[in-house]
């Protein structure tokens, strides 16, 4: 069995949607368990509309409650689906809890997380019947139902025994030709209150599931090629890493790279399960492998991540303290005043402050990876980059 996980850009509108019922057609053979994201921007305005209720803005609220109900619907209409009534139903609950927000007049960690939590209830059960309509045999399942958390809310730790017996239950129970479709993120507590593992966390969602059941694979179909050498809203012409370690991966996730949420990597890793990173919009790619251990020589830059709410930029690799001075002569010569905050074997990181990461991810990439002389395969629109032995 594989676990496939799209995140919200995978699922953003209807064409989106029906490439990833063709993406997880191709995988039938390996019995995929599908675990999705909101779609689009879903948990955002879930968020600022929680706020508008909050500050007493009903109007606005109701605005944008009212746009995103007749998103949901559109994409529902363009995929052919008959889904109106449960959209409609799962709406009016999501306006009992926006009602329950604008009278208390504040948003309490639990009604943060009960609003959110329609994200992937939406998402979830128009992917399960979008996928039905592809032909795909597509069985809805509740995460709720599934991933058992502590009451943590916003931030919530699954609790590990429990979760694994309900998933172990479950999903060997859906008939074996049965692909499971389920939202990330949500769960619930013991009592049956909604709770959430924290922004982005249907990636360790995926994660979760994987180790449950045994997995032979964590897919998550995101955005971009896999894990680059830099954040490319940051900087343009980052590389596609081919494959980078368990530990890499967590600690260039924690510093910055938000394409994997670092909680994923422990469950995958206990047990030895690999997990890859996938276009959703170029699956011809072959991705970023994340496995025990990852090619190329110890000592070398792997990534560069950067961090705008900390302000700090840092260079990621097993054995990468080497560096160290390497990469402060290069901010340094950037013009840029740059402090050591932490060094360990697989991470420096700089504080550079939030005006100056653009120019500090360009000087330390240009002198990693522009002056290193790497392999290349151009397998897709971002190069491949493989380490040699001599790297
Ligand atoms: P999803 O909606 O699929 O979960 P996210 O937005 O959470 O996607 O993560 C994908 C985004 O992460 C990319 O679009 C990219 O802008 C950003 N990102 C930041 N650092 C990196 C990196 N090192 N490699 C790849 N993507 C990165
Ligand atoms: N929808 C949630 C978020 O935006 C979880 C996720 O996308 O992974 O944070
Ligand atoms: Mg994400």
């Amino acid at each position: 069995m594989i676990v496939m996980k799209f995140g919200g850009s995978s699922v953003e509108s209807a064409s989106a949607i029906e490439r990833v019922a063709g993406i997880v057609k191709g995988h039938l053979g390996a019995k995929p368990v599908v675990v999705v994201s909101a779609i689009g921007k879903t948990t955002d305005r879930l968020l600022h509309i929680a706020a508008f209720a909050a500050q007493g803005d009903g109007i606005s609220a109701w605005r944008k409650l009212l746009a995103l109900q007749a998103d949901h619907l559109q994409i529902a209409a363009k995929l052919k689906l008959t889904l109106d009534r449960e959209i409609e139903d799962l709406f009016a609950e999501l306006r009992g809890t926006v009602l329950e927000i604008a009278s208390l007049h504040s948003i309490s960690p639990e009604l943060w997380d009960a609003t959110v939590s329609f994200g992937e209830r939406l998402s979830s059960v128009m992917v399960a019947a979008a996928l039905q309509k592809a032909g795909v045999p597509a069985a809805h399942m509740d995460a709720r139902k599934l991933i058992v958390t502590d009451g943590n809310h916003t931030h919530a730790a699954p609790m590990t025994v429990e979760t694994n017996a309900k998933i172990r239950r479950a999903i060997p129970c859906v008939d074996r030709s049965l692909v499971p479709v389920l939202g990330g993120f949500i769960a619930a507590t013991e009592d049956g209150t909604p709770t959430t593992l924290g922004r982005g966390g249907s990636d360790f969602t995926a994660a979760i599931v994987g180790a449950a059941i045994g997995a032979d694979e964590i897919q998550i179909w995101t955005d971009v090629d896999g894990m680059l050498t830099c954040d490319p809203r940051v900087h343009e012409g980052g590389l596609c890493l081919e494959s980078i370690s368990y530990e890499e991966a967590e600690q260039m996730a924690r510093l910055g790279a938000k394409v994997l949420h670092p909680e994923t990597v422990l469950p995958a890793r206990k047990q030895r399960i690999p997990v890859t990173i996938r276009n959703s919009r170029n699956p011809g790619h072959p991705g970023t492998t994340i496995q025990a251990t990852a090619r190329g020589s110890e000592g070398a830059v792997k990534s560069i991540p950067c961090d705008r709410a900390s302000g700090t930029v840092s260079v990621v690799g097993s054995g990468v303290e080497q560096q160290a001075e390497r990469a402060a002569t290069a901010l340094r010569q950037a013009g840029l005043l740059a402090a050591v905050t932490q060094t360990s074997r697989l991470a420096v990181r700089f504080q550079v402050g939030e005006g100056c990461l653009a120019q500090a991810v360009s000087a330390l990439h240009s002198e990693f990876f522009t002056k290193r002389p790497t392999s290349v395969r151009t397998a897709g629109p971002v190069p491949q980059l493989q380490y040699s032995a001599a790297s």
